[in-house]
C-alpha cells in the first residue's frame, strides 16, 4: 500500500477529419519521488550526526579558551573529549564515503575463492583486545576446508562490522561465534552473539542507515549507525544478501549469504530498503 505518484503528459494529435484528439500518458514517478525523499532524509541525518560532535568540540574549545587551559586537572580531559568527538566525525565521514561509493556502483567486487576460516581468524585478531577487555570469547567454528566465493577484503570488512557489533552489544563474559553452512546455491555465514538481542519491531529496520535501537548507546560506543547498511550493500554487491534474526534476552544472529559461483558485479542501485 504505498501511495503512487504520476506525472501526466498530454500531446494533441493531428487528425485529417478535423476531429480533436489528444494523447495523454501517465508516467509513474513514484520511484523518483521516493529517491528524492530518501536523499533528503539522508542529508538531514548526516547534518545532524555531524553537528552533534561538532557542537561538543566547539563548546570544549571555548571552555579551554576561557581559562580551563591553565587548569591542570581538566585541560587534558577536555582535550580528550575534543579528540573523541573529532574521531567520531572522521569515522562518520569515512562510512558515508564508503556507502556512497558502494551505492553508486563505484566499488568493484573482485570475486575469487577464499578460505573463510582464515579471514575470520584475521577479523578476530583485529578485535581480540576489544573482546578481551570485556571478557568476551571469540569462537571460530568455520572448518579449515570452507571456501567461499567473495572479494576477500570486502568479506573481511563485512565480518569486521558484524563481529564488532556482536562484541559491542554483548554482555560481559559473553561469546561471539562464527559458523558456516554450505546450502544448495549459496554459502551462509553466521555471526552469533549472546547479547541482549533485538526486539522484532527494531529487527526489520536495523539495516537502514542511521537506524539504532539506542542512539545514545551507539554513539557512546563510537558507532556511526552505518555499519549494517554497509554490510547489506556489500552483500548485495556480491549478488548475495544480509539479514538478522534474534531471540530477545538471548542473542542475535547476523547472516551473510553469498551465491556459489556468481560473477562479480557492481553494487545495484536499490534505495527502496536500506
Ligand atoms: P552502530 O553499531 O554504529 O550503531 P550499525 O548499523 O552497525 O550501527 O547497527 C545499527 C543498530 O543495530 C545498532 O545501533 C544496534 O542498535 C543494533 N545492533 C547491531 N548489531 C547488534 C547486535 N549484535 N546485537 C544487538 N543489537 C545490534
Amino acid at each position: 500500500g504505498e501511495r503512487r505518484v504520476f506525472d501526466l503528459r498530454v500531446a494533441p494529435l493531428q487528425r485529417p477529419e478535423g476531429a480533436r484528439e489528444a494523447l495523454g500518458v501517465f508516467f509513474d514517478i513514484t520511484r523518483l519521488e521516493r529517491l528524492e525523499r530518501v536523499r533528503q532524509e539522508f542529508l538531514s541525518n548526516v547534518s545532524h550526526e555531524l553537528r552533534t560532535p561538532l557542537t561538543s568540540i566547539l563548546a570544549f574549545v571555548e571552555t579551554l579558551e576561557e581559562g580551563a587551559i591553565d587548569d591542570p586537572l581538566n585541560n587534558r580531559r577536555f582535550l580528550g573529549v575534543i579528540r573523541k568527538n573529532a574521531e567520531r566525525m572522521r569515522n562518520l565521514i569515512d562510512d558515508i564515503l564508503e556507502l556512497s561509493a558502494i551505492e553508486s556502483g563505484n566499488v568493484r567486487v573482485e570475486i575469487s575463492t577464499v578460505n573463510l576460516r582464515s579471514i575470520v581468524q584475521e577479523v578476530f585478531a583485529a578485535l581480540a583486545r576489544q573482546a578481551a577487555l570485556r571478557d568476551i570469547e571469540l569462537r571460530n567454528e568455520v572448518s579449515e576446508q570452507a571456501m567461499v566465493r567473495a572479494d576477500a577484503r570486502r568479506l573481511e570488512q563485512m565480518l569486521t562490522n558484524l563481529v564488532d557489533n556482536a562484541i559491542k552489544f554483548n554482555r560481559d563474559g559473553g561469546r561471539v561465534t562464527v559458523r558456516h553452512e554450505r546450502c544448495a546455491d549459496h554459502d551462509r555465514i553466521m555471526v552469533e552473539d549472546t547479547g541482549e538481542g533485538i526486539a522484532p519491531e527494531h529487527l526489520s529496520r536495523i539495516f537502514e542507515r542511521f537506524y539504532r535501537v539506542d542512539r545514545a548507546r551507539s554513539r557512546e560506543q563510537g558507532g556511526t549507525g552505518l555499519g549494517l547498511a554497509i554490510v547489506k550493500h556489500l552483500a548485495r554487491a556480491h549478488g548475495g544478501e544480509a539479514s538478522a534474526s534474534s531471540i530477545p534476552g538471548q542473542g542475535s544472529t547476523f547472516i551473510i549469504e553469498l551465491p556459489i559461483g556468481s560473477e562479480a558485479r557492481n553494487a545495484e542501485r536499490d534505495d527502496s530498503r536500506a
